[in-house]
């Protein structure tokens, strides 16, 4: 059998498993998430024998899919409400395949002209739907002054970093040579995703230069007070080096307002970074892209494809307003990749962490053109009225609490009882593995937390849910009376 043979039939054997481990789960047979001890599971699936002698193919290899799928999270039970990753669109999944075969590490242009390409249609479909003109792809190497650009990163993580970057670039352009002014500050929303202040670790400012934006009980910047924090803190010598907003923040789902909180920015010059990992994907909707009124005017923007797009992991947009910022971010030589050439494409190196680059366009890519992007819209606007009628629902159980008025597909509601119940009552539910629901820390107490993600997921799961809890509270109630 020659290797195209073995690949053709070793292929034929995931899709099998997969598309078996998908209905299953669509079913609700099998529990949404199972965690066997890892030592135990290292010997199930015999990982040390197989890395010394081989042999997956054929029999074994679907004896193994058939170990691994039976511990892993399933994204596509009902039952799965739990964090922001995409329930993938099946077709976003072939791309991963297609990518891992070809194996194009597409940062600079040669090695991966088609990938590159698709990297460049998906950052500039979502510079659009921002509102920003990228540059056309033909003189993007030498592009008009002003014109928008960005790069694909491995998740939203590092494109907030990225973004950072950029911003440290323009108020401190010699940083990159001399290291960080110690006067530099990050001003963000206390709801903040954690990895701005990794950022800030990261880039030498020291996480203590994050500073809490002026904001509400539930962590919402708010925009009349923020002018006079930024003055104060240019009272006191510092540089605010930018503005972080949440569009929308991870634990509560809410967005920030974007439109005063840019022009206070832009008011005294100050780099507005919008964090839409989550929430950009509204953009995409006609009726919910007012939440984000006012984007335009942020200097960068974080969008995660694989949260609301329903691109397979990983596939994250930095998006800047000006490319040159992004273009400027990153400024040492490696000569053999670096150098003057003529060529029919563009390089991404130059923006970006990575240097092997994966072509996690392709993704995004074919999770939108799957169904094209009105079957996107519809998706993100069906889990955001899920979520305003899960929480409807759940406001009117007795016993019940729910945290905010949901803007996104993200709930956080309670149980009477302390913080300790709401940690019990979750494990149980995870435990139990017909439901699997996240935790968040917001308004000063823990909360339950659905990310409704799955298509799948309807109201009778609601139901279901509540009736688990309230089953739940009541087998609890020695421990919490
Ligand atoms: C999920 C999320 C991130 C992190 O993105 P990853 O792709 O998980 O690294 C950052 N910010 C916000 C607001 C998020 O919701």
């Amino acid at each position: 059998m020659g290797i195209d043979d073995r690949f053709r039939d070793d292929a034929a054997i995931a899709v099998d498993a997969l598309a078996g481990f998908a209905a299953q789960s669509a079913g609700r047979a099998g529990p949404v998430i199972r965690q066997p001890a890892l030592g135990d599971l290292a010997c199930i699936l015999a990982l040390d024998r197989l890395i010394a002698e081989g042999g997956l193919t054929g029999d074994r290899l679907r004896a193994f899919l058939a170990d691994y799928l039976a511990a892993s999270t399933r994204l596509h039970h009902p039952g799965y409400m739990a964090h922001q990753v995409a329930v993938p669109q099946p077709l976003s999944a072939v791309a991963a395949l297609v990518d891992g075969f070809c194996n194009n590490a597409m940062a600079i242009y040669e090695m991966g002209p088609a990938a590159a390409t698709v990297e460049f249609a998906v950052i500039a479909w979502m510079l659009r739907k921002i509102g920003w003109r990228a540059a056309p792809p033909t003189n993007a190497q030498a592009p008009e002054a002003g014109t928008a650009g960005g790069v694909l990163t491995h998740g939203g993580s590092l494109a907030n970093l990225t973004a950072l970057l950029a911003a440290r670039g323009r108020v401190a352009p010699r940083a990159w040579e001399n290291g960080t002014p110690d006067n530099l500050v990050i001003v963000a929303s206390p709801a903040a995703h954690y990895s701005v202040a990794r950022a800030a670790g990261l880039l030498g400012l020291g996480q203590k230069a994050v500073r809490a934006a002026p904001a509400d009980a539930a962590g919402r910047l708010d925009p009349d007070r923020l002018a006079g924090c930024l003055d104060r803190l240019r009272d006191d010598g510092l540089v605010p080096m930018a503005v972080v907003a949440n569009a929308c923040a991870t634990a509560l789902g809410l967005y920030d307002p974007l439109r005063p909180i840019a022009e206070t920015c832009r008011a005294r010059g100050i780099w507005l970074h919008v964090d839409g990992a989550h929430g950009a994907s509204a953009l995409v909707s006609q009726r919910l892209r007012r939440k984000l009124d006012g984007i335009a005017l942020a200097d960068s923007v974080v969008w995660d494809a694989h949260k609301m797009l329903g691109s397979a992991t990983l596939c994250a947009a930095v998006l800047v307003r000006d490319r040159a910022d992004l273009d400027h971010a990153f400024r040492e030589e490696a000569s053999y990749l670096f150098h003057d050439k003529d060529q029919p494409g563009i390089d991404l190196i130059h923006r970006t962490v990575e240097c092997t680059k994966a072509a996690i366009g392709l993704k995004a890519f074919f999770a939108l053109a799957a169904g094209g992007e009105s079957a996107v819209a519809a998706m993100v606007e069906r889990q955001t009225d899920l979520a305003a009628a899960a929480a409807a629902r759940l406001r009117a159980e007795p016993g019940f609490e729910v945290a905010v008025e949901p803007e996104s597909n993200i709930v956080c509601f309670r149980l009477d009882g302390p913080d300790a119940l709401q940690m019990t009552l979750r494990r149980r539910l995870v435990d139990d593995g017909a439901f699997y629901v996240s935790t968040a820390e917001a308004l000063g107490r823990r909360w339950l937390r659905l990310a409704l993600m799955n298509p799948a997921t309807g109201m009778p799961d609601v139901e279901a849910l509540i009736a688990r809890l309230s089953a739940i509270r009541a087998e609890v109630r020695a421990e919490f009376p």
